[in-house]
């Protein structure tokens, strides 16, 4: 079988990150949450407290960052494992800022076009079909209502042991995020023209991998 790049993207809390993961599994493919990477990105500016919109010093401390995620999903910052840490709701909000910054996007994106010069990759984020991966076999824009990904991500935090926000707020942050990363002047959100639209708010995790396999499976025929 051909192996093939799949570029996923969408808004927060659509399941890219889930559907990702079971593609991968069923392939035998290497999922890569880029998301993570910002993530870490604004976890260390943070703790070192750099201004999240400090271009050079973001910068000059992403020379000094190593990120390793590994293949059961755990994320590694520097050698320690931040992969609940970096999932809580201030980091969230805190990723969306330096995602804007240009200098760190060309940095991760650099690193991730690199993950991905063997195919076999499967991609989530935000630019993955329209800058990181424009040439990706598959391109996935995976979406659902505000409401039932804020459902979700409520769910998924509790079942985390994060209990920081209630549903209403988390519905809010979505929608602001959502806002910020469509609105952003460098590589916003948005549909690559090439894409294949899945709304997710009314089917189940399997339903939205079934569809994927099927977009799959003429791509990797020989
Ligand atoms: O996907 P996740 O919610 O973990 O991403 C956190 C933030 O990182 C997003 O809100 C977005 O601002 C940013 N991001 C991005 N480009 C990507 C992946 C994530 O700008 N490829």
């Amino acid at each position: 079988m051909k192996k093939i790049n799949i570029a996923i993207d969408g808004p927060s809390a659509a399941g890219k990150s889930t559907i990702s993961k079971k593609l991968a599994n069923e392939l035998n493919y290497i999922h890569l949450d880029t998301g993570a990477m910002y993530r870490c990105a604004a976890f260390k500016a943070i703790k070192n407290n750099i201004a999240l919109d400090d271009e050079e010093a973001l910068c000059e401390m992403l020379d000094e960052t190593n990120i390793r995620l590994t293949v059961d999903g755990l994320v590694y910052l520097d050698d320690e494992d931040v992969s609940l840490l970096i999932r809580e709701d201030e980091i969230s909000k805190a990723a969306s800022d330096v995602s804007k910054i240009n200098g760190v996007r060309t940095k991760l994106v650099s690193l991730q076009q690199d993950m991905a010069k063997d195919k076999g990759i499967i991609m989530d984020g935000r630019d993955i079909g329209t800058v990181v991966l424009k040439d990706a076999e598959l391109k996935i824009y995976l979406t659902a209502s505000c409401e039932a990904r804020a459902l979700r991500r409520y769910n998924q935090n509790k079942e985390n042991g994060i209990l920081s926000n209630d549903y209403e707020t988390i519905l809010q942050d979505i929608k602001d995020r959502d806002y910020q990363d469509m609105h952003r002047e460098h590589s916003p959100l948005r549909k690559a023209d090439d894409a294949i639209e899945i709304d997710s708010s009314d089917l189940s995790i399997e339903e939205v991998v079934q569809k994927a396999l099927e977009l799959v499976k003429p791509l990797v025929e020989e």
